[in-house]
């Protein structure tokens, strides 16, 4: 009986690098616009505008105003 030389070397798995083609940054904007000028709502803090109309700011979250 021949001996049969056997090469079992560790199996090498290649990683491919995945692209991540989709890169985009969620925003959460409560419906409403929010301008520059905006100022935050005092009850949901700050990230949450109140959205300015005519004479008062209005907050599209918890429904808080304020009046200038
Ligand atoms: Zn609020």
């Amino acid at each position: 009986m021949a001996k049969l030389p056997k090469t079992t070397g560790p199996g090498k798995k290649k990683r491919k690098p995945k692209k991540s083609s989709e890169r985009y940054k969620k925003y959460k904007i409560s419906g409403i616009k929010a301008e520059r000028t905006a100022k935050f709502c005092p009850r949901c803090g700050p990230g949450i505008f109140l959205a300015e109309s005519k004479d008062r700011l209005f907050c599209g979250r918890c429904h808080y105003t304020e009046f200038k």
